[in-house]
């Protein structure tokens, strides 16, 4: 007998947003340009831009990518910032793989920010304030690898849309592998602000995010699980997603819940094929959602700008 597993791909949920990304350009007189800034010698940080340009150009975006030495490019980003030519500004990381990296991520203009990484979204992220202005007319931008997760869950019907907006998924545990402030820590919040108990769970420890009982808070709290591990979190989670870098680490497939539904976002497998025995819907990979959520955040700074010079 064969489980019953579905097995979704990145790609056919990437093509359901690009729709969205399409309508949207539908109402806007131009090509919308992106420069992609190189400065980072690692290969990955390259296949990523050309993989990038390539989205673009596929899809009504104009990509532009600068190869700038390190040194040059704090400069650099201060003329596409005030360049009106550019509309979105991506800058491909490790460059320094120090603290000057987050330095240069605060310098790219709020306006421009694409990969919603600037202090402000970040803030609004953790915070749950949705929009940038009291008439809530022009929403924040949110990270893209967490807001692909969020729209594959979207796209799964874990989120339940009966639900208000911004409670659609109270009722759901979700335990998120990685707490790293690039990924698993905004993604948990993220969640939890949208209603989930979530288990964060990282090298260290468990942390649980939530609204508290009955979603009575505003935005999600955050309370240490002391001596928790994944023997306490899955077999109470309807999701699991992780994100653990490196070829070794594998999710305990005994303790999955039957039917939890399983997504994987490290560049390396993280649930053996076994997985497909316990799981009702396993989600292998999802990068290639992530340069449409690029591309979905690009066309909302631009609508966003458009909303400004309307004001
Ligand atoms: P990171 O190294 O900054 O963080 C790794 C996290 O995993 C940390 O929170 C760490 O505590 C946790 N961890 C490590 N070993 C663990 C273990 N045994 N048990 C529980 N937790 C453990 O990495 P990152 O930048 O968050 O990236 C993680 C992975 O996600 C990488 O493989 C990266 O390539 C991938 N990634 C994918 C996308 C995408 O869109 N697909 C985007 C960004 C990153």
């Amino acid at each position: 007998d064969k489980p019953n597993c579905k097995v979704v791909l990145a790609n056919n949920i990437a093509k359901s947003l690009l729709e969205e990304v399409h309508e949207g350009l539908k109402n806007i007189d131009r090509k919308p340009l992106l420069v992609g800034f190189l400065s980072s010698s690692d290969p990955a940080a390259r296949v990523y831009a050309e993989w990038t340009g390539k989205t673009c150009n596929e899809n009504g975006f104009t990509f532009e990518l600068r190869e700038t030495d390190r040194e040059l490019l704090e400069d650099a980003l201060l003329d596409a910032n005030t360049d009106p030519a550019v509309d979105g500004i991506i800058v491909y990381y490790p460059i320094f793989g120090s603290r000057q990296d987050q330095y240069l991520q605060q310098i790219v203009s709020l306006s421009k920010d694409v990969e919603g990484l600037s202090h402000r979204y970040i803030f609004n992220m953790y915070q749950n304030i949705r929009f940038l202005d009291p008439h809530n007319t022009k929403k924040s931008i949110l990270p893209c690898t967490p807001l692909a997760v969020i729209k594959i869950l979207e796209y799964l019907r874990i989120y339940n849309t009966i639900l208000p907006y911004g409670n659609r998924l109270h009722g759901r545990t979700i335990t998120v592998i990685n707490r790293s402030e690039v990924v698993g820590r905004p993604l948990a919040a993220l969640l939890a602000n949208d209603g989930a108990r979530v288990y964060s769970v990282d090298v260290n420890d468990v942390q649980e995010f939530t609204r508290g009982e009955g979603l009575r808070k505003r935005r999600h709290e955050v309370v240490e699980k002391p001596g928790w591990t994944l023997e306490n979190c899955l077999p109470l989670s309807d999701v699991v997603v992780s994100g653990v870098p490196g070829e070794q680490y594998k999710v305990p497939v005994n303790l999955l819940r039957d039917g939890a539904v399983c997504i994987n976002f490290s560049s390396e497998r993280n649930f053996k094929p076994e997985v497909k025995e316990k799981a009702s819907i396993y989600v292998p990979a999802i990068g290639k959602v992530t340069i449409v959520v690029l591309l979905r955040n690009l066309l909302r700074i631009v609508q966003n700008k458009i909303e400004e010079e309307a004001e």
